[in-house]
């Protein structure tokens, strides 16, 4: 397959060209004036951009969440997924406590067996871990891996734990990513919300400030640096948390950050709709000068990444609760938190290209070339090189796409972004080659997604 006559942009820059897709379903090469050969299909861009597919590395699909589960699975996310211009994901395996990560790892890699495009996991470790299997996850090609540093009694390790695993990462070239928030201090708050009868939505946004956040992002800062380790924050959602980034990095901490759509575009204010259970997530919603600083923040570099940390609920699920209430969730601890959004990311940053706040460059940056270098991926995913895969989105800036849930393909009914349209959206997916979806519809293979392996970082010192 020919690419004609687009605007290329990737790591070498924003230029005119045509890119060549090779029978290995890689990038075979990129140059203005390219001839077709002869029975070449050739696919006109003009008007349009050629990106490399995007890379989305915060996922959760399939994932049992209490009595519930998320509503996509790896055949349906990631179906969505390619339609919005994402050709790979890195999801998130959590097994619940105690159980054995191996064993984890190979439930979540035959639970991604039909995906659409390729799938590569992070471990989340529940507990202290040896450094045995560190070294093991590594060996399969799951070089980071995950701490909350909240939900005490389920996912929250304490910061004993923090630091072995950020050293026994670092001998082994893994990233060590983290969600920070006070976990101890919000369950304080909870409770005496509780207690005081404060039992409704809004509560789960009043009970996470993001003075708890920021705490989180310096206290593991700091375990870093004692380390001698980098540190990867995942869904930094305020701006005391991106100041905390700032301050750990000004002090020559090796800090990556992640953030997602919905802490550039939605207020807490969604809390307090009759709807309001659909809008729960952690970190919560915060208030629009959040926002602002934010994409300050990607534009000058203090955040790398946008992944979605996609976790759908349908709504009766949401009002079920975690526990499956027949009459519906008793109280706002028992709201499965979590949104919609692998189909939706490109589209929702491309807005901030459109609007100025960031560069055409930087969106490719955020979506698909920083996420493939910071785990692993790079150079085969996240550019258009020679010789990588021919994840290739030709981008439309003139298409229009509404974001009411019946206009997406994520299997959920509603939408935290109803009664929106985006101007942007993918012309061809092709995932190593394949076309995956066109303008829209989805045109891929489950099964077509392969597991990729990742490579560990460079200058581990195992
Ligand atoms: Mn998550």
């Amino acid at each position: 397959m020919l690419i004609r006559g687009g605007r290329l942009v990737d790591v070498v820059g924003d230029r005119g060209g045509d890119l060549r897709v090779g029978r290995d379903g890689r990038i075979d090469r990129v140059a203005p004036g390219l001839d077709p050969l002869d029975r070449e299909e050739v696919v006109d861009a003009g008007g349009c951009l050629v990106v490399p597919g995007g890379v989305d590395a915060h996922t959760h699909l399939h994932l049992p969440v209490g009595e519930v589960r998320v509503s996509d699975d790896f055949r349906t996310g990631t179906a969505a997924a390619a339609v919005g211009g994402t050709t790979t994901v890195i999801d998130y395996v959590t097994g619940p406590r105690g159980a054995d990560p191996l064993e984890a790892l190979a439930t979540w890699q035959r639970w991604a067996e039909p995906a659409s495009v390729d799938v590569g996991l992070h471990m989340t470790f529940t507990g202290a871990v040896d450094e045995g299997t560190v070294a093991a996850c590594v060996e399969r090609g799951v070089t980071s891996f995950k701490l909350y540093m909240a939900y005490p009694g389920t996912l929250q390790v304490d910061d004993g734990v923090i630091l072995d695993v950020l050293r026994a990462a670092g001998r082994h070239g893994g990233l060590v990513t983290v969600h920070a928030e006070n976990g101890s201090a919000i369950e304080t708050l909870r409770r005496r919300a509780l207690a005081e009868g404060r039992t409704g939505v809004f509560e789960h946004s009043r009970t996470r400030p993001a003075l708890l956040e920021a705490e989180a992002v310096g206290r593991v800062g700091v375990l870093a640096e004692l380390a001698g380790t980098p540190v990867y924050i995942v869904h930094v959602s305020s701006a005391p948390a991106l100041a905390a980034v700032r301050e750990a990095r000004r002090r020559g901490v090796d800090m990556l950050a992640e953030t997602c759509p919905q802490y550039l575009e939605l207020g807490p204010e969604l809390l307090e709709r009759a709807d309001g259970d659909n809008f729960v997530c952690t970190p919560p919603l915060r208030d629009p000068w959040h926002h602002e600083e934010l994409w300050h923040g990607l534009s000058d570099g203090t955040v790398q990444t946008v992944a979605t940390d996609h976790c759908p609920f349908t709504v009766a699920d949401r009002r079920a609760g975690m526990r499956a209430r027949p009459q519906g969730w008793a109280d706002f601890t028992e709201i499965p938190g979590g949104m919609p959004g692998i189909e939706t990311r490109m589209a929702l940053v491309w807005e901030g290209a459109v609007a100025g706040r960031i560069t055409v460059e930087d969106w490719v940056r955020l979506c698909a070339e920083a996420p493939a270098r910071t785990f692993g991926l790079w150079p085969q995913k996240g550019s258009l090189l020679p010789g990588a895969d021919a994840d290739v989105v030709v981008w439309d800036p003139a298409l229009r796409q509404g974001l009411d849930a019946g206009e997406l393909h994520m299997r959920t009914d509603h939408s935290p972004y109803a009664g929106r349209a985006v101007s942007g959206w993918p012309r061809l997916v092709l995932s190593r080659g394949r076309v995956v979806a066109r303008a829209g519809r989805y045109v891929g293979e489950p099964g077509w997604g392969r597991y990729v392996a990742r490579s560990p970082r460079q200058g581990a010192r195992g």
